[in-house]
């Protein structure tokens, strides 16, 4: 695709339209609320969720993508004026409220953009995605696809979340005069909090700004900024660390549950303990943490498929809203890309997916070297390259591009490209805080 036309969860450079899969912060760093470089497109939760995070956008740059139907916008080629036509299809990506995949196609091939996303074999729900998706490519190859590759690694191993959740009823209902505490983010791990309060007839308290979304979602009965009204707390994980569960088991025992797919791990500190989540590698293990007796790891392979007791008030569980290794391998056979590229890239590592999935695209590529260095250059086939212009025509040339979009929501004919298209860098996200 040329350059100049649109950008998916990118927003620091210049394009004709802007996509938005869902909106974690690692997805939106260049977006606030003064921005205004062209229209957004996204789910409809999203949308109603937008304004909440940033509360003095102008909605009316938000375009609401209806889940599973063909649209098209009519962009101009900034090199030869020409009209590109560009068919979009958003897919349930089964991540957190709002998020979705995004099918792209025209002259150009096709492209699919996973943003985060989970892919379980089982819920009606995944069955749904499952069939939209194949569906939505009616045998048609994805010349390139943009894979969330956060757990691109075979020891990241964990079940199901409707397992998961079980299990960390489980470890409640274990615990019956205990407070209890579960690290989540401001936005995803519903439906966990949501089987917790059905099977154990509860409800759950969460922070005020975390009562809001809850209530945008619209789940009105079900949580509480009271204290009083129950023993099972869901606070930011930020907040979630062993010094606060010591001081919280000062005053009354407290069972601290984090959820997630990451292998955890408690980092003693001068000042004081630390609880974090890291994408370890051997590499880590062998040369930074090895033989470091007061360092604990749940498991030595990151596997995380059983609930971990990682400190005596700590649990750790399997529940995450990324995709296993297995299920990315299940994925992509499904798929079946040309070529691939992982979207979530981090300071400490990157496991670029062709190194273990080579092998399963159409097109026989080389294999590539893991944690391979990335070349952060702005040339992606998504994303617009060029820094922005703050210029004094900027705004006129926002707003020539922003008339120059037009959304048709009518179904479109598949147009597939099938010849060979030289593949260049993919669309990277420098992962910070990589909620899960
Ligand atoms: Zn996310």
């Amino acid at each position: 695709m040329e350059k100049g036309l649109i950008s998916v969860d990118r927003w620091t450079g210049e394009s004709q339209a802007y996509f938005l899969t869902h909106l974690h912060s690692d997805h939106t760093k260049g977006l606030s609320s003064s921005w205004a470089k062209g229209p957004v497109f996204c789910s409809r939760l999203t949308a109603k969720l937008f304004p909440f995070k940033f509360p003095e956008f102008d909605l009316s740059l938000l375009r609401i993508i209806r889940i599973g139907s063909w649209h098209s916008i009519s962009l101009v080629s900034p090199s030869s004026g020409s009209k590109n036509v560009i068919q979009f299809m958003a897919i349930d990506a089964h991540h957190c409220p709002g998020a979705v995949m995004f099918l792209f196609r025209g002259d150009f091939g096709c492209l699919l953009y996973t943003g985060d996303f989970r892919w379980e074999a089982t819920s009606d729900r995944a069955k749904m995605g499952r069939s939209m998706l194949l569906n939505a490519l009616n045998d048609a190859a994805v010349d390139i696809l943009y894979l969330d590759n956060t757990y691109c690694n075979p020891s990241y191993d964990f079940p199901p979340r409707e397992v998961a959740a079980q299990q960390v009823v489980d470890i409640i209902a274990s615990h019956p005069d205990h407070d209890i505490i579960i690290g989540i983010d401001s936005l995803g791990k519903e439906d966990l909090l949501l089987h917790i309060s059905r099977v154990l007839k509860i409800k759950i308290w969460v922070w005020p700004e975390r009562l809001q979304t809850m209530h945008l979602l619209g789940f009105d009965e079900i949580f509480t900024t009271k204290t009083s009204l129950t023993r099972v707390r869901a606070v930011p994980r930020y907040s979630f660390s062993i010094e606060t569960l010591e001081g919280l088991n000062s005053m009354r025992p407290t069972i601290g549950i984090m959820p997630s797919g990451l292998p955890w791990m408690v980092k003693p500190s001068d000042r004081k303990d630390h609880l974090f989540g890291s994408l370890l590698t051997t590499r880590y293990n062998k040369s930074k943490w090895a033989g470091n007796e007061s360092v604990q790891m749940n498991k030595p392979n990151g596997s995380s498929e059983s609930p971990i007791r990682l400190h005596k008030y700590i649990y750790t569980v399997g529940y995450s809203d990324h995709s296993s290794f297995h299920e990315i391998e299940k994925f992509i056979k499904l798929v079946q890309p040309t070529n691939m590229k992982g979207i979530v890239s981090s300071s400490c590592c990157y496991v670029d997916p062709m190194y273990y999935f080579g092998r399963l695209c159409r097109v026989n590529q080389p294999t590539q070297s893991l944690h391979q260095k990335q070349k952060r250059k702005e040339r992606d086939e998504i994303t617009l390259g060029t820094k922005p212009t703050f210029g004094r025509n900027f705004v006129t040339e926002v707003e020539r591009r922003r008339n120059s979009v037009k959304v048709k929501l009518s179904s479109v004919q598949a147009n597939r490209v099938r010849a060979y298209r030289r593949v260049r860098s993919g669309a990277k996200i420098v992962d910070d805080d990589c909620p899960d």
